[in-house]
């Protein structure tokens, strides 16, 4: 095989996200991450004979927002499985599952990127209950040299909705930027918290190489369990490398299931195709078949409204906010409702640059968020346009800022009281000027024989005169009509 083959990698991602529902998915132990191991255990989930499952109803609306979010279409009727298998974090030895008659099937999704959108196919949205958690106990924490391992079921059946992509990523970062996008969605949609450190949003890829310009899939490989954004790109980037060597040399792509270690970035083989699982799916009995009624699912609907990424774009065409603007500022609902009331009434962009820098620079410290703090959207607007008016300057602004984040007072009485308003009046600036200029004689003869560097003295000095409440754009106009 030639070594000159280009080749361009072919991504899918499936994600876990843990629905954020009070109660398990099949029983009514509540969720809670972090108690004590197994105190929220019942019958049902530990699996003792002769119990029933019941569906939370609370799960079903959940998956349904997911995905109807994902532009999916929702099925008249799905159906829970059975998926058979033996560990020991499984104590009915199988997992319910939707199968082959998922949720929510054909969505898209669009991920925003600066060199433009990119569209990810949506293949399928389902739901199914979480495994418990097995703990390896061993003095190094090592799973390896374990000397026990024991069982937490209070993970043991919690909901989860795993959605499943078409292989339309085409590079590690486009795939890490698809899985924040799409965290900021189930996010602000109250479907999940999807906090990758405590395991309520896992993600796997699939991965393989293929010749530029064909339309065929290479073998494929999964990465497991990456549970950071970060090592999800850092992983996905290895195992391209890996492949795109393994073909370049003549050699061939096994099936495989691999983890990556982020901490040597390595890939480890977890197992091969030859041992894959036969799940001997069958429809679970003890369920009826989901059947949302129509009108439930289009009052879903319209109570999902605008989507994050429907906002960025949005912010971005309409209020011509830049693309790193409009991913900050969208960061939570609350901020990016509490950047459209500021947005209302003065500049966008003057709105964008002010509450990421100077607000976000005098709030740090104190926890508090912009919408709950005393520059209401009101006052933080009426400081902007005192800035943009010249009527006071951009350090008086932040003095001014702070003032208002203590007290709540209007801006305008703020620079009123502390003397903060610039001097603009052409008459008692331009005496200062002619001043300096008769002060300045030889600086002055340099301005005027065209050293336009000067001008920037003259400026300073009629700051320095005015103790710094002149208008500095007036004064400089000022200077030039004499000078000129
Ligand atoms: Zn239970």
């Amino acid at each position: 095989m030639s070594t000159a083959l280009a080749l361009e990698p072919v991504i899918g991602i499936e994600i876990h996200v843990q629905l954020a529902t009070r109660t398990k998915m099949f029983c009514r132990c509540s969720l809670s991450f972090g108690d004590p191991p197994n105190t929220h255990t019942c019958p049902v989930c530990l699996a003792h004979p002769g119990v029933l499952p019941v569906v939370n109803a609370e799960a079903i609306r959940l998956g349904i927002v997911a995905a109807l979010a994902l532009g999916c279409e929702i099925a008249p009727r799905s159906v829970f499985h059975r998926k058979n298998y033996f560990y020991p974090d499984l104590p009915k030895a199988y997992q319910i599952s939707q199968y082959d008659e998922p949720l929510g099937v054909d969505g898209h999704f669009s991920v925003l990127r600066p060199e433009g959108e990119l569209e990810v196919g949506i293949t399928r949205v389902h739901l199914e209950e979480d495994a418990a958690k097995l703990l390896h106990l061993s003095s190094g924490g090592r799973r390896a040299g374990a000397e026990q391992s024991v069982v937490d079921f209070n993970r043991g059946g919690t909901p989860l909705a795993e959605i499943v992509t078409e292989p339309d990523l085409r590079s590690a970062a486009d795939a890490a930027e698809f899985l924040k996008q799409l965290r900021q969605t189930m996010r602000q949609l109250g479907v999940s918290d999807c906090n990758m450190e405590e395991g309520s949003m896992r993600a796997d890829a699939n991965v393989s190489v293929r010749p530029v310009g064909s339309t065929g899939l290479g073998t494929k490989t999964e990465l497991k369990n990456m549970n950071s954004f970060r090592f999800l790109e850092r992983g996905i980037e290895a195992e391209i490398a890996r492949q795109t060597a393994l073909v370049e040399a003549g050699e061939r792509v096994v099936q495989e299931t691999l983890h990556f270690d982020p901490s040597t970035a390595e890939l480890h083989s977890l197992r091969s195709k030859e041992e894959a699982h036969d799940y001997r799916y069958f429809p679970e009995p003890d369920l009826v078949p989901v059947v949302p009624a129509r009108g439930w699912v289009e009052e879903i609907r319209s109570s999902l409204g605008e989507l994050p990424v429907d906002r960025r774009r949005r912010w971005m065409s309409e209020l011509g906010i830049s693309y790193e603007d409009a991913e900050v500022l969208s960061e939570t609902t609350e901020l990016g409702t509490y950047f459209e009331d500021v947005a209302d009434r003065v500049d966008a962009q003057s709105a964008a640059n002010w509450i990421r820098g100077e607000l976000r620079s005098q709030l740090k410290d104190s926890g508090v968020a912009p919408w709950e703090s005393k520059a209401t959207p009101e006052r933080l607007a009426e400081l902007i346009q005192l800035v943009a008016d010249d009527q006071i300057g951009s350090s008086a602004g932040q003095e001014v800022l702070s003032e208002v984040l203590a007290s709540g007072l209007p801006p305008a009485e703020i620079v009123d009281e502390r003397g903060l308003r610039q001097i603009q009046d052409a008459d008692a600036l331009g005496a200062i000027v002619d001043q300096i200029l008769a002060d300045n004689p030889k600086e002055a003869e340099q301005l005027r024989g065209g050293k336009q560097k000067l001008i920037g003295f003259f400026v300073g000095q009629v700051m320095k005169e005015t103790k710094g409440s002149a208008d500095p754009k007036k004064a400089q106009e000022l200077i030039r009509e004499r000078t000129d």
